[in-house]
């Protein structure tokens, strides 16, 4: 499982980041919000079905991996710092090797006890139905979280490189 070393890797690297670069990718970030509380708006009526008639089935027994990481961490703790704490305390009682019910869910039931619009990319663009009312409003978030990943991943390659430079025997 490796959920709880993502959580860690998310805290760690926002913490490594100069103010520029929090800047920059906290305003991606609002961007995503924004995306996901449009895809909320215009999947009203899928997500009564979720709520009403099926409870959550898709956050029950999951391969908890493959639903969220790094990524959606560095996200949620970017717009709510103070949910560090809470999200350490219900991964430590994560159990179960490979599938499992998501440790978000409240009481082990839920609803989820993440903030509304602040949800993992697979968890907000999933469904069990067919959803034609919403496929753009999904391919925004996927497009926006897309982006943040990107940016990530370029400015983690970047702080590679120049710590790489900054080593004098490199130079020679
Ligand atoms: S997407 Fe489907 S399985 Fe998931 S909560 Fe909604 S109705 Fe249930
Ligand atoms: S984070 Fe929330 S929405 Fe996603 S699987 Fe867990 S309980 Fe469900």
């Amino acid at each position: 499982m490796q959920l709880p070393h993502a959580l860690i890797d998310a805290e760690r690297w926002i913490a490594s980041c100069p103010p520029q670069d929090i800047h920059r990718i906290r305003s991606l970030c609002l961007s995503i919000q924004k995306a996901e509380y449009e895809l909320m708006r215009q999947a009203h009526s899928y997500l009564q079905t979720c709520m009403h008639h099926c409870e959550g089935l898709c956050c029950k027994n999951v391969f908890l991996d493959e639903v969220m990481g790094f990524e959606d961490f560095c996200y949620i703790l970017l717009l709510h710092p103070e949910l560090s704490g809470t999200l350490h305390t219900h991964l430590n009682g994560l159990k179960g090797l490979f599938t499992s019910d998501c440790p978000f869910l409240l009481n082990g039931k839920g609803p989820c006890i993440l903030p509304e619009a602040v949800r993992p990319e697979i968890c907000i663009t999933s469904f069990c139905m067919q959803t034609p009312k919403t496929d753009r409003a999904i391919a925004d978030v996927k497009s926006h979280f897309r982006k943040l990943t990107w940016t990530i991943r370029g400015m983690r390659i970047k702080r590679l490189l120049q710590r790489l430079l900054s080593w004098p025997v490199l130079l020679r």
